[in-house]
């Protein structure tokens, strides 16, 4: 070892999913929408200025958190920005897990929270989910230095009822509770709604699922003025500029159609209800996911050999080796036609 590496920041990242990008592959594996943000968002990437490109963008935001306010109904000093909802969350762990308490998390959910943790040196627990992979609210009633969780869960898919998320909250208010809604649009009601009600609580959501534009990388906090204030001190202390112009005006863009937005949640979630009942018809189980993937196992087959029987057809889907969930495969709710074909191919593989 060099005398050099001894300063060096050593940290086992987080590993993204793959990206592969073969013809006539049908990519189930990270979670994108399969189809096209708003027309809206095409049209002002077209209409594009030069300044967009050679212009620093505004720091603070401002057309993206003024279309989520007005889209949210709430006020724009409730709204914070980033690049993807990971930059955000990021950004959060920095600015509100700063005890020598442990944070807690659940020992099932997005793995990047572990990731976080060990780069801004935060200690933390993981509570167990319950045999049917629910988070046990009880477990976040211990002292803690601030709570994450996502809802729905990933990567089982689980929505926990408001209620529930609620009472969590409740139950800490002298931390900060960080409920992470990358999937909510496709489950049920937000707790966006408890942000006036509750000083401690920080909601962040992405425009990578619902929204189809994971490509843009667009995610955004909604938590009372004092935290979004602290949160962009943070922020400016680090990169000021961190989205480009062209993701704060195509994001605005996206947001202004709620139409269509609609259309496309009621599309992608009757496609889910019907891979589900198909998919247990093949012999799968699966928890009852609210999100846009099913996280599900096979009776017999085990999920290893399905996930390389489907590689070699080019179907890629998520599997992850680790305790507990090394029989299941997260598969991404994509188009009807990409779901015949899913579903075709796991008939053949688990009927051998
Ligand atoms: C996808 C995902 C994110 C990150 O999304 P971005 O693309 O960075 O906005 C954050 N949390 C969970 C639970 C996710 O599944």
């Amino acid at each position: 070892m060099k005398k050099w590496e001894e300063n060096i920041r050593r940290v086992v990242p987080y590993t993204p999913g793959e990206q592969p990008d073969i013809p006539g592959m049908i990519k189930l594996n990270t979670n994108e929408n399969p189809y096209p943000p708003a027309p809206g968002v095409r049209r002002a990437l077209r209409e594009m200025k030069e300044e967009s490109f050679r212009l620093y963008p505004d720091p603070a935001c401002s057309v993206l958190t003024e279309a989520l306010a007005r889209r949210y109904n709430r006020p724009k000093e409730q709204f914070f920005a980033g690049v993807g909802s990971d930059d955000v969350l990021a950004m959060a762990f920095l600015t509100f897990f700063n005890s020598k308490r442990p944070i807690l998390f659940p020992d099932i959910t997005y793995s990047f929270y572990p990731v976080w943790a060990e780069l801004f040196g935060i200690p933390y627990e993981r509570p167990a989910l319950d045999e049917e992979f629910r988070i046990v609210k009880e477990d976040y009633e211990r002292e803690n230095g601030g709570i994450i969780f996502p809802n729905p869960n990933a990567p089982t898919g689980l929505y926990m009822e408001l209620a529930e998320v609620e009472d969590i909250i409740r139950k800490n208010p002298d931390v900060i509770v960080i409920v992470d809604e990358a999937y909510v649009d496709f489950a049920g009601p937000s707790a966006i709604e408890l942000v006036d009600r509750y000083d401690n609580l920080l909601v962040v959501q992405t425009f990578s699922k619902s929204r189809s534009m994971a490509g843009m990388r667009i995610g955004f906090a909604v938590g009372n003025p004092c935290l979004i204030r602290y949160l962009n001190d943070v922020k400016y202390s680090f990169n000021s500029y961190t989205m480009s112009r062209a993701a704060l005006e195509l994001g605005a863009e996206a947001v202004k159609d709620e139409a269509y937005f609609q259309k496309n949640i009621k599309k992608l979630t009757a496609t889910r209800e019907r891979t589900k009942k198909e998919l247990k018809a093949l012999g799968f189980r699966f928890p009852d996911s609210g999100a846009n993937f099913i996280f599900a196992s096979h009776e017999s087959c085990p999920a290893k050999e399905i996930f390389e029987a489907l590689r070699r057809r080019q179907i890629y889907v998520r599997y992850f080796d680790a305790p507990r969930l090394h029989n299941y495969l997260r598969i991404t709710v994509g188009t009807d036609d990409e779901m015949d074909a899913l579903l075709k191919a796991l008939k053949e593989i688990t009927a051998r």
